[in-house]
């Protein structure tokens, strides 16, 4: 029972790699909360994993805010905050629409900064952690995945801003780097044989990984024995990085 008596929040919480992060917080001995937009799959998977849930966009502050509140007022305090929500984009930034790199952009890191801020203030007593989901694609490039990139750049570099201003205050802040995870986000593109060698090919493991396997990770950095670390932007990648 590594995270007994923590109470945390994991937003997009309702589906892969979310998913396995609340699953995995449960049966560690934590009090979890977990946030996406849309209601009946939220409700099912906690009803499924034993945990709270609240529907909340990412992209709207006030929401973030309420999640937060609602949290702390089921709870008593918030320890954990793991910015896990976001959604892909395969467009090359010549055919880019504005409203998709908005989306993007407003999804993927807009919403890790309004979790951090919103979560910040309640952190701080409890010194507690930020647990972010990058991607390798915020540390190297990827095939036509502009706005993805720019956005999963900007929250390994984010994350290392927030970690420094905040270890003071006892706030440990860190980021997840998976490669290429076989969740509802990536199952179309997996299913294609031309996508699923390019992952094959590229990965020393030669495979992707399972939400299960990008779990452990979330639990260490949440727990005790992640003391010492922070600021840090851990690939989880089977190797992808490295190559
Ligand atoms: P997924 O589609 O299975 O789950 C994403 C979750 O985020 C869903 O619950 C969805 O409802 C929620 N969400 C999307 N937009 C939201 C919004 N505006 N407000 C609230 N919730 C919202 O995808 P996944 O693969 O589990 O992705 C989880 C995280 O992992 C994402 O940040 C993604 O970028 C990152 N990631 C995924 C992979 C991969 O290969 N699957 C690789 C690296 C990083």
């Amino acid at each position: 029972m590594q995270l007994d008596g923590k109470t945390a929040i994991v937003t997009g919480g309702a589906s892969g790699i979310g998913k396995a992060i609340a699953t995995a917080y449960v049966e560690e001995g934590a009090n979890v909360v977990i946030a996406s937009r849309t209601e009946s799959e939220g409700t099912e998977v906690a009803d499924e994993i034993g945990c709270t849930y609240v529907q909340t966009d990412v992209r709207e502050y006030d929401q973030v805010e309420k999640l937060v509140e609602t949290t702390v007022d089921e709870f008593g305090k918030l320890d954990v905050m793991v910015n896990n929500a976001g959604i892909a984009s395969e467009t090359p930034v010549e055919e880019m629409e504005l409203d998709e790199w908005g989306n993007v952009v407003q999804t993927d890191l807009d919403g890790v900064m309004h979790g951090t801020k919103a979560a910040l203030p309640h952190l701080e007593e409890t010194d507690g952690c930020i647990i972010n989901t990058a991607s390798i694609y915020g540390l190297v490039g990827g095939k036509g995945a502009a706005a993805y990139s720019a956005a999963k750049g900007g929250v390994v570099n984010f994350t290392q801003q927030v970690a420094v201003d905040y270890a003071e205050e006892g706030v440990r802040v860190n980021s997840i780097c998976p490669g290429f995870v076989e969740t509802p986000m990536t199952e179309e593109l997996l299913e294609t044989d031309r996508f699923y060698s390019y992952v094959r090919d590229n990965t020393p493991m030669n495979r992707p990984a399972q939400p299960e396997e990008i779990a452990p990770l979330a639990v260490f950095l949440a727990s005790d024995g992640a003391g010492y670390v922070t600021g840090a932007n851990i690939p989880i990648d089977g190797g992808w990085t490295a190559h």
